[in-house]
């Protein structure tokens, strides 16, 4: 499960710790050099002796303040080019920030820095990972090669095409999908890559099999306690539920199921469904409601062909 939040506050730590310990070093460098060059000291105190005086003649006299601007700049000058005879960079004092933009700060008026949205982004699609354990799906990986049949192919370009697109244009406007086919199609892969994309563009996404989902939802239902399991499930920018219809199915799941799917279609919230049930399975299982909910609110893409595990294992072995 992919924790937004929790992402964010680790990467505004991290650069945080970055700002604090840029800051510890450039300060014990500066009481180094300054103790063993006196020359370097007397500028510096010079320099913050000029800065007060600066300070309180901004408030009487720009005149004087001008002066004692050039008077700063000229010494500024002269210490620079006594830290470069030493052999030192003539900004030595100065903190090395990763950030120019906010100074390792992580946050600017606006909200984060785009550093820290890097950062996040990155936990985000780690966290994504350490959910599925495959990190090489991606639109780029997927190969139409293993669909040899020509209608079958023609059928998953379309399929293809459409997700890719999908990914690209994602935001909180997208529509619904329902994958429908076989084990072994490529849904997996297909809905994986678009949650990648997601990931990438800054959305919250959940990508969670069923099952797991259901059982979440059930311990909400039985414990008020857990309610903000579900609040996850209910609130996330796009939620994937993989292989539907291979979850243990009891009245309370059914509910707890319904209430979701529902649910998210009230707050306009993208989900994707992965399933190999048909439509007529989907109404025998889980009855009209479900049915109802699922084909009146969400695009349909069928997946054809023969399952692609089977035909990489069986090339694999011929190899
Ligand atoms: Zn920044």
């Amino acid at each position: 499960m992919v924790n937004k939040a929790k992402c964010f506050e680790e990467a505004l730590q991290q650069v945080r710790n970055h700002r604090h310990i840029s800051l510890e070093q450039a300060d014990a460098l500066r009481q180094d050099l300054l103790n063993r060059h006196a020359d370097l000291k007397k500028m510096e105190q010079d320099l913050i002796s000029l800065i007060k005086k600066q300070m309180i003649a901004k408030i009487s006299s720009d005149s004087l303040a001008s002066d004692l601007q050039k008077e700063y700049d000229a010494l500024h000058r002269q210490r620079s080019a006594a830290l470069t005879e030493l052999g030192y960079a003539p900004d030595v004092f100065e903190p090395k920030f990763n950030c120019q933009i906010c100074q390792d700060n992580g946050m600017l008026d606006n909200g984060y820095c785009d550093c820290v949205k890097k950062i996040a982004y990155q936990k985000m699609l780690e966290q994504l990972n350490n959910d599925l354990p495959i990190d090489d799906f991606n639109f780029d990986s997927f190969s139409l090669t293993y669909y040899d049949d020509l209608n079958d192919r023609r059928q998953m370009e379309e399929v293809f095409t459409f997700c890719k697109q999908y990914a690209k244009e994602f935001s909180l406007n997208s529509e619904n999908l329902y994958l429908m086919g076989s084990t072994g199609l490529g849904k997996t892969h297909l809905t994986f890559s678009i949650a990648k994309e997601a990931v990438a563009k800054g959305y919250s996404v959940i990508y969670c099999t069923a099952q797991s989902m259901i059982s979440d939802l059930e311990k909400e239902h039985f414990n008020h306690d857990s309610i903000s399991i579900g609040e996850n499930y209910r609130n996330s920018q796009l939620l994937i539920i993989d292989d539907l219809g291979t979850e243990f199915l009891s009245p309370v799941a059914q509910s707890v199921l319904y209430n979701i799917i529902n649910t998210r279609v009230l707050k306009h919230l993208p989900t994707i469904i992965n399933s190999n049930l048909t439509a007529t399975q989907i109404e025998e299982r889980y009855g009209q409601r479900l049915i109802s909910r699922i084909f009146g609110c969400y695009k349909t893409l069928k997946f054809a062909g023969k399952d692609i595990r089977i035909q990489k294992m069986l090339i694999s072995k011929k190899v």
